[in-house]
């Protein structure tokens, strides 16, 4: 009697085929652009294009009102995403205004020392200096050791008082770095300072857990990992700091006007929405969630783990190809620029040939470039629907432009 072979909970193969199929952008370009925006699967262009058709039909309040309770489960599907309460969620705009809300919310005062990583993003830096500015705050980088990774070590000699925050981002734009997210927090944890994640390139790419981070706060975006829409956003905020944050704008959806003087803040997260909503967006961000949650956040880092590792090796097969991967833990993001050649001109190559990539200027990620001698680099970033035939392209197109 043939006996089935035992399904490794972690191996995608079996549903491969399905997940091809249901990514329609897959059949029409090789996509390595997941760390800008990714393919979305057919059932957030569903849920998309199903709520604006009922916009259109009965208009936007009705279809809101008919819709409030797959509207409601949104918020229900993101807590699964994280490990969090549904009441611990913000759904906005964007990552960059929940990260702002976020960090904009905190009452810094002069001397409060900002900790923060080498490859953090430019808009997350350029708010700690404008808060210096203003605040007189301080803004320090956390070296990281020889093997390229955050440093615990000196982290926690920098740690005194004066440490009001420390805000890292999980996954850097510009390479496949994995900061100790869960490290940094026990950390942060054990001296009690309030500690803010950038998660933006990890969600959807591998399993969060604010839990296990010990994160106060964490934001991220739909279009990236997640495969979500354009123009959405979350925020995560623990519910035991949400008291000691007052959002930096308020309108007559985060807190109910309740006399002439005096107004009341909401109760949950939601104080950091503001009333207006693309509701279709929300659903596609919904949709999205569901849709990783049901691959499985193990299954999905497992497979691109995997394909980005092959990448990676036979670029440095290439001659004349720099990688920025300095540290031996990488995930999807694989980043590089081919000797004596402008990244720029080499990513419109690339993408003339069939093949979605992007650049990272030094300016994104300022002090890891700087540190790390950085040129402008071509971004290739992989997902668990990508394959092999797909990366081959990429490498023979490589080739053929490095000689
Ligand atoms: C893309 C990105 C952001 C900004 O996200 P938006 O949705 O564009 O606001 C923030 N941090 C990191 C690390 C990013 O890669």
């Amino acid at each position: 009697m043939p006996f089935n072979r035992p399904v490794n909970l972690t191996d995608l193969s079996p549903r491969l085929p399905e997940i091809f199929a249901a990514t329609p952008g897959k059949a029409n370009v090789i996509h390595l652009n997941n760390a800008g925006s990714s393919l979305m699967p057919q059932s957030v262009l569903d849920a998309q294009l199903d709520h604006l058709k009922l916009e259109a039909m009965i208009g936007g309040y009705e279809a809101a009102r008919q819709k409030a309770d797959d509207i409601e489960r949104v918020y229900d599907s993101l807590a699964r995403l994280i490990n969090c309460q549904r009441d611990e969620i913000a759904v906005v705009e964007n990552a960059t205004v929940g990260w702002a809300m976020a960090f904009y919310a905190i009452p810094f005062q002069p001397g409060d020392r900002i900790l923060t990583a080498e490859a953090e993003y430019a808009s997350n830096y350029l708010a700690y200096l404008q808060m210096a500015r203003q605040k007189g705050v301080s803004v320090e980088v956390i070296p990281s050791n020889e093997a390229g990774e955050l440093c615990l070590h000196s982290l926690r000699n920098m740690i005194d008082k004066s440490v009001r925050l420390i805000s890292i981002t999980h996954v850097p734009t510009n390479s496949g770095l994995v900061n100790p997210v869960e490290q940094i927090g026990e950390i942060a944890r054990a001296h009690n300072i309030l500690y803010l994640v950038d998660a933006c390139q990890s969600a959807g790419q591998m399993p969060l857990d604010v839990e296990k981070i010990n994160c106060d706060l964490l934001s991220a975006t739909a279009r990236k990992y997640l495969r979500g829409p354009r123009g959405i956003g979350f925020l995560y905020v623990r519910s035991a700091v949400l008291d000691q944050l007052h959002p930096p704008m308020i309108d007559l959806f985060s807190a109910s006007w309740t006399s002439q003087n005096e107004y009341v803040l909401r109760p949950d997260a939601r104080r950091f929405e503001n009333w207006e909503n693309n509701y279709a967006a929300k659903l596609g961000l919904g949709a999205c969630v569901d849709y990783a949650l049901d691959i499985g956040l193990d299954a999905i880092q497992a497979r691109i783990d995997e394909l980005a590792g092959y990448l990676r090796a036979n670029l440095k097969e290439i001659n004349g190809i720099r990688l920025h991967s300095r540290c031996p833990r990488q995930c999807g993001i694989v980043s590089f620029a081919i000797e004596g050649r402008d990244s720029g001109e080499m990513v419109r190559e690339i993408v003339d040939r069939g093949v979605n990539v992007s650049s990272s200027s030094p300016s994104s990620t300022l002090i890891d470039a700087t540190r790390n001698n950085l040129p402008v680099l071509i971004r290739a970033s992989v997902h668990y629907y990508n394959d092999l035939k797909e990366i081959n392209r990429l490498l023979e197109i490589v080739s053929d432009l490095s000689g």
